[in-house]
């Protein structure tokens, strides 16, 4: 398999990007966003839409990281089901954690509808399956969760499942609607589009290697600015010690399939598109993506806490594979591309959202796993530049010092990679 991102270079060639300068000279500014994801640009679109003075600082191209890399997923449990969710933060605080990427979500779904952006946005409902005896019960325990909290779903037996996706083996699955599928690179590019016409400043290869204070520093120029918001990912050191120390990140994988044939197609989904989760391992994921292919996302303990990128398609091989085994339609079909991503994480893998701590001139808003609790973010800290009043207080869940399991000391002996694998087995655990 190649190692290419598929998602990219298919929105690059399309959409004939617009590139932006990188900063030169020194200017001020009302509100300066460092960062060009999902959160950055979210957070400026707000601001702009308010009628702020906004400038935008990315390092390489907007949505040239996670953003950019990401499998388009969209669904309101942040990549959570609702159950683990209330195993590990309790029912009230779960109500809230799944609020925020549900809005997060809508915030998408409204924008795109709104400006009629072109990003392959599909109304997919999720179906989370199982294929295990063994796993039956949590798809059960999933469907009395969502019951109990009033969320909607449709619990299918094995008869019912096989209308819809009638896997070899698969046995029981949960259906619930209000999740999509866009290209989240094409996304970023609309956005970036967006924020230029209504006149936001831009500069890309921007880098920002410090901070003091309300001023930012690249290698081509500084900005001053009254407000600042920093909405990026794999933070150095140089930085920021302290903040730094708080995220790490998680390593996952996609790939692509050749176009597939109407009949194929039909195969996997006679009644419609779904977005599938795997129960037993529901980080394996797949959906249809433009050009009638298969999207497939997944990850391995293996990898997942390398701190370089692993360039091998055996992670995704083995779960292409899998497909392949359920549905023999599909056994001759290609993947002819890969590629990896990090997800930037904090050790609960909720976001770390705060003021820095000596002015509330100065906000952050990183570790958002999920386009969803991205957009939330972004959106989130710049109601609070415009409005503090009247935007909800989330810091008791989202603030900068919240305890984690594994104390910052006990980090400083054990080292980043091992504490950020240990803090997220217990939350797992705590499932
Ligand atoms: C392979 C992969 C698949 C994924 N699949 C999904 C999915 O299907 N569904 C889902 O919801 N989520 C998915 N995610 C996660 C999701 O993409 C991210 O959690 C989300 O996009 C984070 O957005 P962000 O804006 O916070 O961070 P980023 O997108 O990482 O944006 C941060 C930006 O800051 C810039 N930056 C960094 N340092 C500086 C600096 N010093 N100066 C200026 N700019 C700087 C970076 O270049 C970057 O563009 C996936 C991620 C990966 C990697």
């Amino acid at each position: 398999m190649l190692y290419e991102n598929w998602l990219q270079t298919g929105a690059v060639n399309a959409q004939n990007t617009p590139d932006c300068p990188p900063l030169a000279g020194h200017i001020k500014t009302e509100c300066l966003v460092v960062g060009g994801g999902v959160t950055g640009l979210h957070a400026a679109l707000r601001l702009v839409l308010a009628g702020k003075q906004v400038t935008l600082l990315e390092k390489t191209i907007c949505g040239g990281s996670s953003s950019g890399q990401s499998g388009g997923f969209l669904t309101p449990e942040s990549e959570e089901d609702f159950l683990k969710l209330i195993r590990r933060y309790g029912k009230e605080r779960a109500k809230l954690i799944y609020r925020a990427p549900s809005e997060g979500v809508r915030l998408i779904v409204d924008t795109i509808q709104t400006y009629g952006f072109q990003c392959d946005m599909r109304t997919q409902d999720s179906l989370y399956f199982s294929n295990k005896r063994s796993h039956i019960d949590a798809v059960e325990e999933e469907a009395e969760a969502r019951e109990e909290n009033t969320l909607p779903f449709q619990l299918l037996n094995k008869a019912q499942l096989q209308q819809v996706h009638p896997g070899k083996g698969y046995l029981v699955a949960l259906r619930y609607p209000g999740s999509y599928g866009i290209n989240s690179f094409a996304y970023c590019q609309e956005l970036k589009r967006l924020l230029l016409t209504k006149g936001a400043a831009i500069f890309e290869h921007s880098e920002v290697h410090t901070q003091k204070g309300n001023t930012a520093r690249t290698n081509g120029g500084s900005v001053s600015a009254e407000h600042m918001l920093i909405c990026m990912d794999k933070m150095k050191t140089e930085f920021n010690r302290e903040l730094s120390k708080k995220f790490y990140h998680i390593q996952t994988y996609l790939t692509v399939s050749e176009p597939l044939t109407p009949e194929q197609m039909r195969a996997l989904f006679p009644s419609g598109e779904l977005m599938c989760w795997d129960t037993p391992w529901d980080y394996i994921h797949y959906r249809p993506v433009a050009g009638n292919r298969i999207i497939i996302g997944g990850s391995s303990p293996w990898t997942a806490y390398l701190p370089y990128h692993k360039r091998s398609s055996s992670v995704i091989s083995s779960f292409v594979n899998k497909l392949k085994r359920a549905f023999p339609a599909i056994k001759d079909t290609e993947f002819n591309q890969y590629w990896s991503g990090m997800i930037d994480v904090t050790k609960d893998l909720v976001p770390i959202v705060d003021y820095d701590k000596d002015t509330k001139s100065i906000q952050y808003a990183m570790g958002c796993a999920g386009l969803n609790w991205a957009a939330f973010c972004g959106d989130y800290i710049a109601r609070r530049v415009i409005d503090p009043t009247q935007t909800e207080d989330l810091s008791a869940f989202l603030g900068a010092h919240r305890k984690f399991w594994v104390s910052h000391s006990l980090q400083s002996i054990l080292g980043k990679r091992i504490s950020f694998f240990i803090n997220h087995v217990y939350e797992l655990l705590r499932r």
